[in-house]
């Protein structure tokens, strides 16, 4: 079976790594030459919506996508001559925060108060609406911390509308979390499920730093809580591969920030610590193959390289630790790789955790 991939990242290349054993072949499309996934399989270098390059990719049995600022049309332009999945239903909703939070909202999964902004005006009718501190976001295109701006005066807003102005924007209340938490989700063609312990995460910067997984004293009814959410949208979306939905952990409650309609670096270690990576799952439920289980063989955590991979040697000489090198160029705040750090027990992790954190130092 051949799988086709729109966007050639890590993401892209973790995929093809996770469907060799599977005897999937992959054909991947990102007009940036030299991309992560481009050595290992053949690569197409074309704009999204290159007509003979979308030739070359309907031929695949089925196509997925690994990056969701893929243009809507690319997808169904291509569902309608090969599978798509997830579809272009899951995209558009996952790729504009008002789509996403109305989603959220329509199926009693409980979010931060939002208002759309569309002008100055609407700027100020939005802050009394939602309060303050609030967070200002680009509707699209936004990734790690990019295009927001945090509002807690009446100053704050005129700087935020002067570096955010003139594209369609969301405002948000701000929440005061405990901490983040992710959920990795899959569903299969058939319909069946399967969902993995809750992430806890740390960012830097807006990037992602570190995940935990399970989340530590992580407590059933949470975990709960979050599957049930991830079943509503995953139902309502029709929706068929990884579906990440990402939260915000307040008290008892679950506040979800966005949904991100593909793997995601907060599941990178699924790789060595659960049952079935998670891209392994997306493929099985892509290909309409079995879904593989989601539990955790045992405490593990993710730490990303960002602008900087230390040396090899030195992550690998970590008990329990597997090096992930993206064979990326290296440039400030871009994520050129990540160790997973099995740990034998909760305080074993966290020394494992220590000793990673100390090849960061300059
Ligand atoms: P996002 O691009 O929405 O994932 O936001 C990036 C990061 O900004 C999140 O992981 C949070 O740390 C922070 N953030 C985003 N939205 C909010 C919010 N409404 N309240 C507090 N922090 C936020």
């Amino acid at each position: 079976m051949k799988v086709g991939v729109l966007g050639a990242g890590q993401l892209g290349r973790m995929l093809a790594l996770a469907g060799y054993p599977l005897g999937l072949r992959f054909c991947f499309l990102d007009p940036a030459a030299g991309s992560p996934a481009s050595a290992l399989a053949e690569h197409v270098v074309a704009p999204w919506g290159d007509a003979q390059a979308l030739t070359q990719l309907a031929e695949c049995d089925v196509v997925t996508f690994e990056f969701e600022n893929v243009p809507v049309e690319t997808v169904e332009m291509l569902a309608t001559r090969t599978q798509v999945c997830p579809g272009a239903k899951a995209l558009a909703v996952a790729r504009d925060r008002l789509h996403e939070k109305t989603a959220f909202q329509e199926l009693g999964i409980p979010t931060a108060k939002f208002a759309a902004v569309d002008d100055a005006a609407g700027l100020a009718s939005a802050l009394s609406e939602v309060g303050l501190p609030a967070v200002l976001k680009t509707r699209c295109f936004g990734y790690d911390g990019k295009g927001q701006h945090v509002i807690r005066s009446a100053a704050d807003a005129d700087a935020a509308w002067r570096a955010l102005g003139g594209q369609p924007l969301l405002l948000e209340a701000f929440v005061t979390f405990s901490r983040e938490l992710s959920l990795i989700a899959v569903r299969s063609r058939s319909g069946d499920t399967r969902f993995y312990p809750l992430v806890e995460n740390e960012h830097r910067e807006g990037i992602l730093h570190l995940s935990r997984a399970p989340a530590r004293n992580l407590d059933p009814a949470q975990q709960t809580r979050a599957e049930e959410h991830a079943r509503r949208l995953l139902e309502r979306l029709s929706y068929v591969g990884v579906l990440t939905l990402e939260l915000f952990e307040v008290g008892g409650t679950l506040f979800a920030n966005e949904i991100a309609p593909r793997v995601h670096n907060s599941g990178h270690w699924t790789i060595e610590g659960a049952e079935t990576s998670q891209f392994e799952n997306h493929l099985r439920a892509v290909c309409g193959l079995p879904l593989g289980s989601a539990s955790a063989r045992g405490p593990t955590a993710m730490l990303n390289f960002v602008g900087h991979m230390p040396p090899a040697a030195r992550v690998l000489g970590i008990a329990g630790a597997h090096l992930h090198d993206y064979g990326k160029l290296p440039r400030a705040r871009r994520k050129l790789g990540h160790v997973t750090l099995c740990g034998a027990s909760p305080a074993d992790l966290e020394a494992k955790i220590a000793e990673a954190l100390a090849l960061l130092e300059p």
